[in-house]
């Protein structure tokens, strides 16, 4: 832990995918001088959206943008006004004081005000085949709304892993595009509550398959197979895919707040409905680390621009800042 001196900042923010990025735009052109912790060993400064090939759905780009170069652009504008960007991971805080005390690794500050935006990892398995450099975004993905209206997919056979409430909202999504879905459940029964299950069982399109697990992602430039296994009677079988989707949760990149402010049970961000507010005053939540709906980059940026204005309202109305 490093013990050097905090520095003075009106507003720190953590995390550097769209929430953060907006949440510093915006204060940083209403003067609260931000400074924006963007991580490093926690992930690339960006976010999710770095781990991303194309994005379709966020306006302004209607032939779409990469991931990345979407990410970039957040960062540069951010930096445009003026915001001091730090790669190092926010590992402590202490907002039982205030001025709040924010701790990274290898810098500190002392800080009017505070939003996290540090986002929500999406659960990935480690099937063969199926990591970085392998079929990951070349056919595996860990987001349907996001990934599932792409060509590659429109009416070929696609595979969903995981027995939950998302699991099968992910299945229903994907039979606009995919010409069948199989929903590859571990159990011999879902975890989704009844609705959700019944949904899936009556789905002309979706077939479940019990007991079984991907084993191995095959293909060439692209996903074209997946290796299916039975648990139960080890029978492998080969089958023809262009698409695995990963819906086995997400993981809100909270643990350094325990203790701290209010979480939920699944540990995303507590927020008053309709605010960014959280459980201590003066700090504020963004982005995917508060939201287990949504969860889309749009939401994120919407999210982080309203947490800059409450956080700028209510340091001026305290006369914190002028
Ligand atoms: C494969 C994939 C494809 C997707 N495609 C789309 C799409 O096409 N369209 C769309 O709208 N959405 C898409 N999404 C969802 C979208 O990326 C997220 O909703 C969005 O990025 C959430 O933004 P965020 O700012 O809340 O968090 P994130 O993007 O998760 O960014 C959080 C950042 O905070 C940093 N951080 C974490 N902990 C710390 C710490 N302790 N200290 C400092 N920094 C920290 C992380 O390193 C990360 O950079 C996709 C997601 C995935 C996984």
């Amino acid at each position: 832990m490093n013990n050097n001196t905090p520095k003075k900042a009106k507003l720190v923010i953590i995390g550097s995918g769209p929430a953060g990025y907006t949440a510093a735009i915006y204060a940083a052109r209403a003067n609260l001088e931000p400074v924006l912790y963007e991580g490093f060993f926690s992930g690339p400064p960006g976010g999710q959206l770095t781990t991303t090939t194309d994005v379709e759905n966020f306006p302004g780009f209607p032939e779409g943008i990469s991931g990345p170069q979407l990410a970039d652009n957040f960062r540069k504008q951010a930096l445009r006004f003026n915001t001091t960007l730090i790669q190092d991971d926010v590992v402590e805080v202490d907002f039982s004081r205030h001025p709040f005390i924010i701790k990274g690794k290898k810098n500190s500050h002392e800080a009017l005000s505070v939003i996290i935006a540090t986002g929500a990892t999406a659960n990935r398995l480690d099937i063969p085949g199926a990591s970085d450099g392998e079929f990951w975004q070349r056919g595996v993905t860990a987001c349907a709304v996001c990934d599932g209206a792409m060509p590659m997919f429109r009416n070929r056979e696609l595979y969903v892993i995981g027995g939950g409430d998302s699991a099968v909202e992910e299945a229903v999504f994907l039979t606009k595009f995919g010409s069948k879905i199989y929903l590859v459940h571990r159990r011999d029964k879902l975890r989704a509550s009844k609705i959700m299950q019944e949904r899936a069982l009556n789905h002309p399109k979706i077939e479940i398959l019990w007991d079984s697990i991907v084993s191995e992602v095959k293909g060439d430039e692209i996903v074209r197979a997946v290796e299916i296994t039975n648990l139960k009677t080890g029978e492998k079988s080969v089958r023809p895919a262009a698409g695995l989707f990963f819906a086995v949760g997400h993981t809100p990149n909270t643990a350094f707040l325990k203790g701290q402010i209010a979480l939920h049970d699944n540990y995303y961000i507590q927020v008053e409905p309709g605010t960014s507010r959280t459980s201590v005053d003066l700090v504020f939540a963004a982005g995917d680390a508060q939201d287990h709906v949504y969860r889309q980059a749009i939401t994120a940026a919407g999210s982080g621009c309203m947490a800059a204005m409450e956080a700028e309202r209510e340091l001026s109305a305290r006369g914190l800042v002028l």
